[in-house]
């Protein structure tokens, strides 16, 4: 009773607010209120079933999409994706990752959950692989924005997370954002390794990340999981 009344007392001090809006919400739990949960741009229409890419097709169904048909043998398999980056879910991330509001972790979470092709995904997985930071970076930061969300979905789903050691980020790289995409890839090469084959071969593995931009960093990463025996790379992610 007692905490019952100082939880009341502190809501009647600091009322939960929408972290977005700033309005006051409903003290359910939700870091956003329901205006700016309707708002958010959620993939809802049209996609391509292998990439989540947003397509417009006539009668509104999935097809693949012209990047896909090009490139059959990408060493990703699928890729499942709750949004798209800009907006509401632009903004949650950056609050998230930039200015270190950790508990929004359940939240993004959350909106991976709810979509039928990330069940889907996590429901034939072997093991939830968080794409590594190199410890200087995750040191930095203060923690890995990929792995804090997969905590989330491990508890929902009952998919483990694949230990961190087993696979990591062996070179630092310049951050991806700065370069064309062309220099990403060659950026990027090898700069992950696989310590503990067991666990990976043969297995099904699902790559999470918040953010998926030119998908450089996540094809290398399943480029290097597939050499250890991997017998599937697919990736999650909150936005696309
Ligand atoms: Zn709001
Ligand atoms: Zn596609």
């Amino acid at each position: 009773m007692l905490a019952q009344f100082g939880r009341s007392l502190l809501d009647l001090v600091y009322p939960p607010r929408c972290v977005l809006c700033w309005a006051a919400t409903a003290d359910d739990g939700r870091a956003i209120c329901a205006a700016c949960a309707q708002q958010l741009p959620l993939l809802r229409g049209a996609q391509c079933p292998r990439c989540a890419r947003p397509i417009h097709t006539r009668d509104g169904r999935d097809q693949l999409c012209g990047v896909c048909r090009m490139h059959p043998r990408a060493p990703l398999e699928r890729i499942a994706a709750a949004g798209e980056y800009y907006g509401g879910v632009r903004a949650l991330i950056h609050l998230y990752k930039y200015r270190r509001c950790q508990f929004l972790a359940a939240q993004l979470a959350c909106l991976l959950c709810e979509r039928p092709s990330v069940q889907a995904l996590l429901a034939d997985a072997d093991w939830l692989a968080p794409i590594p930071l190199h410890w200087m970076r995750q040191r930095w930061r203060g923690f890995n924005q990929a792995r804090e969300i997969g905590r989330h979905l491990r508890r929902r789903f009952g998919v483990p997370l694949l230990p961190a050691g087993d696979f990591r980020r062996v070179r630092r790289t310049t951050p991806q954002v700065q370069l064309n995409a062309g220099g990403r890839a060659a950026n990027i090469r090898d700069a992950f390794a696989v310590r503990n084959n067991g666990r990976i071969r043969q297995a099904r593995v699902v790559l999470l990340d918040d953010v998926l931009t030119t998908g450089a960093t996540a094809n290398e990463c399943a480029r290097t999981l597939r050499a250890a025996g991997a017998a599937s790379v697919s990736l999650l992610v909150v936005a696309r």
